[in-house]
């Protein structure tokens, strides 16, 4: 029997207990992936649910706004990936020691390379729109691909300081901010390759909404990536398709970041098409 969960709040939302409900079924393996709303005002409910980690109690957890980045000192040990990026979104323990680990980048990056042209990113230019939570996972995943990134935030400061923090790490980053508007896009349109949205603008239910400003067309043979996976196609992959750019929407990434954390949690591989029905089912 094995527990996994979701801790972060609000959660009711969430896809992850059909995913990981779904590869847990489809393995044959007993449990249930459940959902247990924790906002910051409650640390005691989180030491609580933490310790069951520690215990074996409970074999995994997943973690959600808002607390990706107060769950870190609580932690043991934290990966590499986790340390690096600044936000823990996958938690298991071993030997009596809770680690904290993050599946959103390599999630991102190998759904990237999944559905991108390019043989090679080393080199190419990145445009990230938004520089909240999933933008520092996205932005970390680019630099380990030597990606040239520029960060455009309707708040440039927002950028500035995500830059700063991974500056402190590594003294070369080809990395800027701008603002996220229409004349500070402009000069990049000529020359960029990928486009990637980490705002939520364009989500359910505000659908008619797109985080590219409007009258300035994308770039022309650029690869369009959008987090935002409900709905489907959203107003900014609609765009891109009308212009005959390659575009794509969160949901591999959703499915990837999940089925890298239940192989952690398991140790066997996780079916993936079985999760991406299950998915698709709900969307
Ligand atoms: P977040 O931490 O709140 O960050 C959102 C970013 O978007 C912030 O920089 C925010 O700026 C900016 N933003 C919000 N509204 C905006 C607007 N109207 N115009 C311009 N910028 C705006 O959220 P998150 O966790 O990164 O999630 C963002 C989106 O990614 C959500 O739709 C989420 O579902 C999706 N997501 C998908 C996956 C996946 O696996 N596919 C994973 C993670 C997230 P301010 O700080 O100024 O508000």
């Amino acid at each position: 029997m094995i527990a996994l969960g979701l801790i972060g709040g609000p959660v009711s939302h969430s896809l992850s207990p059909k995913l990981h409900n779904a590869a847990l079924q489809a393995n044959g393996i007993m449990g249930e992936y459940c959902l247990y709303p924790i906002n910051p005002q409650e640390p005691e409910k989180l030491l609580n649910i933490l310790s069951k980690v520690r215990s074996g109690e409970i074999t995994g957890l997943n973690v959600t706004i808002p607390i990706k980045q107060s769950v870190i000192p609580l932690m043991d040990e934290l990966t590499d990936t986790s340390r690096s990026i600044g936000a823990v979104n996958t938690i298991y323990s071993k030997d009596g020691r809770l680690y904290g680990h993050n599946t959103d980048a390599p999630g991102f990056t190998a759904d990237l390379k999944e559905n991108c042209v390019f043989q090679n990113y080393s080199g190419k230019k990145v445009i990230v729109l938004g520089a909240g939570g999933s933008a520092r996972a996205v932005v970390w995943a680019l630099r380990q691909m030597s990606c040239l990134v520029t960060i455009a935030a309707r708040d440039p400061a927002q950028g500035r300081s995500l830059i700063d923090e991974f500056r402190r790490q590594s003294n070369y980053m080809e990395i800027n901010s701008i603002s996220l508007d229409h004349e500070s896009l402009k000069p990049y349109i000529e020359n960029t390759n990928i486009v990637i949205n980490t705002t939520p603008v364009g989500m359910f239910p505000n659908i008619n909404e797109s985080p590219w400003p409007n009258g300035l067309p994308l770039p022309g043979g650029a690869f369009i990536y959008d987090l935002i996976y409900n709905p489907g196609k959203t107003n900014l992959v609609t765009t891109a398709h009308q212009m005959g750019l390659r575009a794509v929407n969160g949901l591999g990434m959703l499915v990837e970041q999940a089925a890298l954390a239940f192989e952690i949690w398991t140790g066997i591989s996780a079916p993936r098409n079985v999760m991406v029905s299950a998915m698709k089912l709900n969307l």
